[in-house]
């Protein structure tokens, strides 16, 4: 089984997870830059931060045989502070990196006009740049926020093709199917989804226009749920070719259209695998 994590928060793992997940299939993941649950209080924090989701993060990756790629933006948590506000001035810059597949995550969390507005604008920049973007729903109000991020996604005018709804359940993925835009699904130990839940969304809507992700970060998940999900759809009578396309070819498809994917090998998974997992060399430096 060869897997692509579309949406996972690595800097909040260790590295034993790089060699679970190695282990275990994981090629090429994508990290979304998202909120680091103590809120940031300036503009500088966001630069450190996205100069490792650039530089370190993708080295430390390399290190055990996984291709690592990220998306930029000021995610809805912190869109209504104003001293975050200028990270919007700063993201053209990242932008136009190596390794940037997307604009994300965007969307709402509590849906007040200032979300709105950075929303918006975020989704202009991923048209001005050519890239796709990643949307997240909010956890509280799902239905609506679903809705109501699809009209932005709409007068945005950025192709429904361009753009994933993430963090999809039974409820909203219904919303989401008609419109064109790919739909993303988080799967976690005991909240949001879980993988056979996931394997009837699967049976109900088909394989198409589905990412399937562990979204892994430091509450509790779990990286390997995107392996997880492939057994239970082989348990319950999917193709490994229906497995691969889930896993592998719509995070390709999806992602690719940022023109930007590497998908070669680094060599760390065999050095891993010779005894060797110790950090090596140096990181890239992100002028
Ligand atoms: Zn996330």
């Amino acid at each position: 089984m060869r897997i692509f994590d579309p949406h996972i928060h690595m800097t909040s793992r260790t590295t034993d997870d790089y060699e679970r997940m190695y282990a275990a299939g994981v090629r090429a993941l994508v990290e979304p830059a998202f909120w680091l649950g103590q809120p940031r209080t300036s503009v500088g924090t966001f630069a450190d931060y996205f100069d490792g989701l650039v530089g370190w993060e993708p080295f430390r990756a390399a290190q055990f045989g996984i291709r690592h790629h990220c998306t930029m933006a000021l995610n809805p948590k912190e869109a209504g502070d104003p001293r975050c506000r200028p990270v919007l001035d700063l993201l053209p810059r990242y932008l136009e990196k190596d390794g940037v597949v997307a604009v994300g995550e965007v969307g709402y969390d509590s849906m007040t006009p200032e979300e709105d507005e950075v929303f918006a604008h975020q989704l202009a920049l991923a048209a001005e740049h050519g890239l796709p973007a990643l949307v997240h729903t909010p956890h509280r109000d799902k239905a609506a926020g679903t809705r109501r991020s699809l009209d932005v996604v709409r007068e945005s005018g950025l192709p429904p093709g361009r753009v994933v709804i993430d963090h999809l359940n039974e409820v909203t993925v219904g919303l989401v199917a008609g419109t064109g835009c790919w739909m993303g699904f988080s799967i976690y130990p005991d909240t949001k989804m879980d993988e056979d839940r996931m394997v009837a969304v699967l049976r109900e809507y088909g394989t198409e226009r589905i990412l399937v992700n562990s979204a892994a970060d430091w509450g509790r998940s779990d990286p390997l749920k995107t392996v997880r999900t492939g057994e239970a759809m082989l348990a319950a009578g999917f193709t490994e070719d229906d497995v691969d396309r889930v896993l592998w070819r719509n995070p390709v498809e999806f992602y690719g259209q940022s023109g930007r994917l590497d998908l070669d090998t680094p060599a760390g998974g065999e050095a891993l695998f010779a005894g060797n997992s110790v950090l090596r060399g140096t990181p890239r430096t992100t002028a």
